[in-house]
């Protein structure tokens, strides 16, 4: 298909663009990933389905993608939060587990939660504990170029020097003295020359139990260190869109701009896009407030602010309904009325499967030509999905007026409405039907099924009847109704 013209909202601009990728038909995307020491929770769902559905949208509309998305699974300090411990290693100690058997832990829930999800896996998912040395690098060709200093062991990027040749700031629009005024960050005070400055190596503490040799010191990477490193080594020193959270602008993505900058002498990325956030009744979700739900927690209902489950599929087709750069507001009522959505437009493409055509009918291909570039327009407008959604759900209105019969409607357009369900529904919005609100337990038992039919099918056409009436008698005796169509076999469970 010919590429679309694709415009994107780039952060760095604080504009839309006309999407135009360095090579003319390849794309390299880098999205920060999860950092696996806890339970993936609604904020890793949303940047995992914007940067999903913008995927998506870039193969759909002609491009070769290689999506590369990390995992962070050094440990690093969160210093307002738990005193600068390591977080992987402090719940190692107290569990009396490898550190890695934390890390890998939490990127399996990860992993099954973005399954659940229907979120497409990236081309790469590399780890930051896998490239220490390719960190050691950048920070070693920071230090050649000068804008580096070591102290004490750890080395820390000397902003105030990279300020003066170059602009500290321009991502998260900041002058050096907002960021000043502003900095939190203590740790390391006596070995800084600036507050401002950054680790991009730590020597380990004695009790820190993730650490690897340097020139410096036995120690880690520091945390922005990660991304440039393995965008540069996956995605090379430019490249088209690095994703990620707002809250990740400053300082993370601030910072992987200084050392990218620092240590070749160019920026690597083109377009910079950012979520919004999710907030819980108008809070930010934090474990603090009480208010922290995990994925999980949300699949089975199993938390107290919680009015009822919420399948994978409801979260998903909630997040998609705002547009990645608005905020969202969890509520029960918000995620009810996703749920009774999500509902009509499946409910819609169900009903659409036993309409039949006529001719001399009013709905045309006029009707389907234009919905469709309706539907393209708003998902090339920054990813539009709300309008997309809301121009589906007008479709649904024409669909529940086919199936009352008030209303007829060709067999190419009836094709063609099908088709665009299929296209934007479930392959660029990512949405599947779920039997019996998301049980991921029938999905797999339809899987199994319709592998049974399709040896089924196979044994037919070799002839080998009794095997093929093995198959059907069995399923009849386990429940399954099996009918052959033209189409080939149809099941379903009768309970
Ligand atoms: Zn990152």
């Amino acid at each position: 298909m010919a590429q679309r013209n694709l415009y994107l909202f780039n952060t760095l601009s604080r504009q839309k663009e006309l999407f135009r990728p360095i090579e003319p038909d390849h794309v390299g995307m880098y999205v920060c990933g999860p950092t696996v020491y806890g339970e993936p929770h609604l904020g890793h769902a949303r940047p995992a389905i914007t940067f999903d559905l913008l995927y998506r949208y870039l193969k759909h509309i002609g491009y070769k993608v290689r999506y590369v998305r990390n995992i962070t699974d050094v440990g690093h300090l969160e210093h307002d939060a738990d005193e600068g411990e390591d977080k992987i290693a402090k719940k190692a100690k107290l569990e009396q587990l490898e550190p890695m058997e934390i890390a890998q832990f939490y990127t399996n829930s990860f992993h099954q939660a973005m399954d659940m999800l229907n979120v497409l896996p990236p081309s790469i998912e590399p780890h930051a504990t896998g490239h220490i040395i390719e960190q050691e690098e950048l920070v070693k060709q920071i230090l050649a170029n000068g804008y580096a200093y070591e102290s004490h062991g750890s080395v820390y990027f000397d902003v105030e020097k990279y300020n003066r040749d170059h602009r500290y700031g321009i991502l998260s629009n900041r002058n050096l003295t907002d960021v000043i005024n502003h900095s939190r960050d203590l740790s390391g005070q006596e070995e800084k020359h600036n507050q401002v400055d950054f680790a991009l190596w730590k020597k380990a503490q004695p009790e820190h139990i993730m650490r690897w040799p340097s020139p410096w010191s036995d120690g880690f990477p520091g945390w922005h260190c990660e991304c440039t490193a393995m965008g540069r080594k996956y995605l090379g020193e430019q490249f088209d869109i690095h994703g990620g959270g707002m809250d990740l602008i400053f300082p993370h993505h601030e910072c992987e701009i200084a050392q990218a900058v620092a240590a070749q002498g160019k920026p690597m990325v083109r377009y910079w896009m950012h979520n919004n956030m999710i907030t819980i009744n108008g809070q930010k979700m934090g474990k603090s407030l009480g208010n922290f739900i995990t994925l999980q927690q949300f699949f089975s209902g199993s938390h107290e602010k919680l009015a009822e489950a919420y399948s994978p599929m409801t979260i998903r087709f909630f997040i998609l309904q705002a547009h990645y750069r608005s905020t969202v507001d969890f509520s029960n009522e918000a995620l009810q009325a996703s749920r009774k959505g999500l509902e009509r437009l499946l409910d819609a493409v169900k009903t659409l499967r036993r309409i039949e055509a006529s001719d001399h009918a009013a709905v045309t291909t006029a009707y389907t030509d234009e919905l469709r570039d309706k539907c393209y327009d708003a998902l090339s407008d920054d990813l539009n999905s709300p309008i997309v959604i809301s121009h589906l759900f007008d479709a649904c209105r024409i669909v529940n007026q086919l199936s009352d019969k008030t209303t007829t409607i060709s067999t190419e357009a009836l094709e063609a409405l099908k088709q665009i369900f299929q296209t934007f529904c479930f392959d660029l919005l990512g949405l599947r039907e779920e039997a019996n609100g998301g049980n991921e337990r029938e999905e797999s038992f339809g899987a199994a099924v319709n592998l049974l039919l399709e040896l089924r099918a196979k044994a037919k056409a070799d002839k080998d009847w009794a095997t093929s009436d093995k198959i059907r008698d069995e399923l009849a005796a386990a429940g399954f109704e099996v009918k052959d169509t033209k189409d080939g076999a149809i099941w379903k469970l009768n309970r």
